[in-house]
């Protein structure tokens, strides 16, 4: 349906995909896609909805113009928009597999995504192994008769550890499983996982897409037409679906995502590099330094490193609690890939659901920090970082 032109560059395609101004008869050649709020849709003819809009939950003209940028981004075909990452990832579940099917799962997932699994689908029947899916073997070690998918997310969150999409996705298709990757981390800018071999690519848009913390939203991207109609039918059908107004304010923060990533990467480097030789600072963890253990892995499937990186501090959770409560700019927050930095602690924060053992194994220790570098001048970031670590 969507067909992207291939010959544009990033930039361009975040600019212009899915908003060409329309120059028909009558129309008003807006280079913008305004703000359709029209709950339904008249038509002449009974049997012909007016260029295929019905009803505001089915389709609306606003989301379905984020709809053919974000799937232009993604270098997918088909593309859908959902009122939250969770969203996104509910209905995709929902429509594409069935009670008593089974999923494997990398262990160091999104909190909501992994509460999705354990505490909502296990009372539908539909189970899941978690494995640590950095080594691609015990991925495949972990599929089962009945297991129908694989979902991954690389790097992942806290820990910025790396999948080899590519090796996971022959796993994935010798197996004739669906691969879906969330790759709400990097954004469509630093990595394209269906080019990768992926079947499926989620995104939190509330993060990077939006851009600006003030618009929650979910996408799905893919290139598969029967798996596009199953989530389209079910999107409608189970209703949860990206509002007219939170599809433009997506377009809108989705149009400056190259200049922003620039920045959010160039700030992250040099955090990255200003707290590795900081006495007080145990471990750096951010892909785009050489010292992370899958470096190589991860340019060879990415473009860039992105704005997040997590690091330890010497000492106890109050030492950390110090630090981030002595911070000024960055904001002491969950979420991430907004214009401003913001900082947390996961084990306190957005992970603390996420059961201490559980935690301890996967490598979350109680002095972990997040960091999502923003766009701010490097050296005002620094300057704060900097302050900080100093009085204590
Ligand atoms: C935030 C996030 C989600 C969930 O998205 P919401 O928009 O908050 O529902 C899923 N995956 C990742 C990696 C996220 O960061």
């Amino acid at each position: 349906m969507n067909t992207p032109d291939n010959t544009q560059g990033f930039a361009t395609k975040a600019v212009h995909a899915g908003e060409e101004p329309d120059f028909r008869e009558g129309a008003s050649g807006d280079v913008v896609v305004p703000i359709h709020l029209s709950s339904t849709f008249a038509r002449k003819k009974v049997s012909v909805p007016t260029a295929g809009y019905e009803y505001i939950r089915s389709l609306n003209p606003t989301r379905k113009a984020l709809e053919t940028k974000l799937a232009a981004l993604e270098n997918a075909k088909y593309g859908l928009t959902f009122a939250s990452g969770l969203a996104a990832e509910t209905t995709l579940l929902l429509a594409l597999l069935k009670s008593g099917d089974h999923v494997v799962a990398f262990d160091d997932l999104y909190g909501g995504t992994r509460r999705l699994f354990n505490h909502v689908l296990a009372d539908y029947n539909i189970s899941v192994t978690f494995v640590d899916a950095t080594d691609a073997s015990l991925v495949e070690n972990a599929i089962q008769p009945q297991s129908r998918m694989i979902w991954i997310e690389s790097p992942s969150n806290p820990l910025l550890k790396v999948c080899d999409i590519r090796a996971i996705a022959k796993i994935a298709a010798r197996h004739d499983l669906i691969l879906v990757a969330d790759n709400t981390f990097l954004s469509p800018y630093f990595q394209n996982p269906l080019d990768l071999g992926a079947d499926i690519v989620v995104h939190s848009s509330t993060k990077y897409i939006g851009g600006h913390s003030d618009v929650l939203g979910g996408a799905v991207l893919l290139n598969s037409a029967a798996y596009y109609e199953k989530l389209q039918y079910h999107q409608n059908a189970v209703g949860a679906v990206l509002s007219p107004f939170d599809s433009y304010l997506t377009l809108r923060g989705v149009k400056t995502l190259a200049l922003r990533l620039e920045q959010h990467q160039k700030n992250a480097v040099e955090i990255a590099l200003y707290l590795s030789q900081h006495p007080r600072v145990t471990r750096v963890i951010y892909p785009g330094l050489e010292t992370h253990p899958q470096h190589r892995l991860f340019k060879s499937q990415t473009t860039g490193a992105g704005g997040v990186l997590s690091f330890e501090i010497r000492g106890t959770t109050k030492d950390a609690e110090r630090f981030l409560e002595r911070l000024k700019l960055f904001a002491l927050a969950e979420s991430l890939g907004g214009v401003e930095s913001l900082i947390e602690l996961p084990s306190a924060m957005t992970h603390a659901s996420v059961p201490e053992e559980i935690r301890k194994q996967t490598g979350i220790s109680d002095t972990l920090i997040r960091l999502s570098a923003g766009i701010e001048n490097t050296k005002d970031l620094i300057a704060d970082i900097k302050q900080a670590l100093q009085n204590e």
